[in-house]
């Protein structure tokens, strides 16, 4: 028996994320809690809790009653020492996408990060565009492409243009990137024209999860203008494979720097909690970047009124992210793009230097947030190899 440890190496009773599993002995996907390097099969601890699911989705949708019950059954049977039969080895389980993601948005919430964005691309203009302080600026992304961490991503091939060449060419990305996000996961749902005031943000959305927006940057360059994002964006995002509930980040709620001016009221001004979550971007198992979560300017509560105001429905398993993440300092940037300030500084990996991703390179994105019990708690981490192109 493996003993978990006070704070279970991020992993204790303070956190209890929730993931999918399979086993080599049962290949039907249930829905387990991680605690510490071990993860409590709950179809096997609970027989007849309807864990034996493909995600997570069924319970998102049952509510933060239930979730609140399942934590508290979950944590009084571990807690007892009770469980042994049930917990597995981490090694032993291979994980799955943890929820099923009918809607994917991307915000784009970083004030560092979007004035840094226009001065690289529009250096002779005022770095934020005139709604961008006014409301959370996002696009829908693909749904269908988000992959669980470890997932290999291929180098994806599309059209671009340098403004210097004639005419447009198609191949590889020779830009690939990545962008250190926070994705938020929803539970309950909500009917066709309902809003979610950013007060019941607690009521719907059950966690978070670690993201990569992976970003071909040539790509997008080229397409984006004028309706946003799409082919440079849509090839994969990686999320965790743990889910963190938000009942496990209690202790890490925080104020966000501030807003001026002061947003529409139906973005809840003077609401603006955020999450203390440190975030490190790592490239071969060299660190090159810990952007600051809670140095973002819009809040997720504020974020999801806006995804919502117009209407717009809410289902179980809906995800919407914070966008790339970048502090005020140089070490503190969220992606490649400002890393290298445009593709013109290298930025140092290990012995070697990068200037956008390159194939056979592991992007690891880990997090950790200050825990209940005092510690610091650790939420899953966001991997990812770059694999050669299609021919
Ligand atoms: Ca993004």
């Amino acid at each position: 028996m493996s003993a978990v440890t006070a704070d279970g190496g991020g992993f204790g009773l303070d956190h209890l994320p929730y993931g999918v599993l399979t086993t080599a002995d049962d290949g039907e996907r249930r829905v387990g809690v991680r605690y510490g390097d071990r993860v409590l099969d709950l179809a096997s601890a609970f027989p007849d809790g309807g864990w034996r699911a493909p995600s997570l989705n069924g319970f998102l949708a049952r509510g933060r009653a239930a979730w609140d019950s399942v934590r508290a059954e979950v944590r009084v049977l571990l807690a007892g020492g009770g469980g042994e039969e049930h917990l597995l080895p981490l090694e032993a389980v291979t994980l799955h996408l943890p929820f099923e993601p009918r809607d994917y948005v991307d915000f784009y919430a970083s004030e560092q990060h979007a004035s840094n964005v226009g001065r690289i691309f529009r250096p002779d203009a005022e770095p934020l565009l005139p709604n961008w302080k006014h409301l959370p600026v996002g696009y829908h992304g693909r749904a269908g492409t988000v992959v669980v961490s470890g997932t290999g991503i291929v180098r994806p091939s599309g059209q671009r243009k340098n403004p210097s060449d004639p005419a447009p060419v198609f191949g590889p990305t020779g830009r690939l990137d990545l962008e250190a996000e926070l994705g938020f996961v929803v539970g309950v749902g909500t009917a066709l024209g309902e809003r979610v005031p950013a007060e019941a943000f607690a009521d719907h959305v059950f966690g978070v999860v670690g993201l990569n927006d992976w970003s071909a940057r040539d790509v997008q360059g080229w397409e984006y203008v004028p309706l946003g994002p799409f082919l440079g964006k849509s090839f994969a995002t990686t999320v965790s494979a743990w889910v963190t509930p938000l009942a496990a980040l209690e202790a890490a709620w925080t104020d966000l720097p501030g807003q001026d001016p002061t947003p529409l009221p139906y973005l809840a001004p003077g609401r603006t909690r955020g999450l203390a979550i440190d975030v490190e971007v790592e490239i071969d198992g060299h660190v090159v970047s810990r952007p600051p979560y809670a140095s973002m300017y819009w809040s997720p509560a504020q974020m999801l009124a806006h995804l919502t105001v117009n209407g717009a429905s809410l289902t179980p398993g809906d995800l919407f992210a914070s966008g790339t993440i970048s502090g005020r300092e140089r070490d503190q940037l969220g992606s490649l793009l400002e890393l290298t300030w445009g593709w013109r500084e290298p930025v140092r990996v290990g012995d070697g230097e990068r200037i956008a991703l390159e194939d056979g390179d592991e992007v690891v994105l880990r997090y950790s947030a200050p825990g209940t019990g005092g510690g610091r708690i650790t939420l899953g981490e966001v991997a990812g190899r770059v694999l050669p192109a299609r021919p």
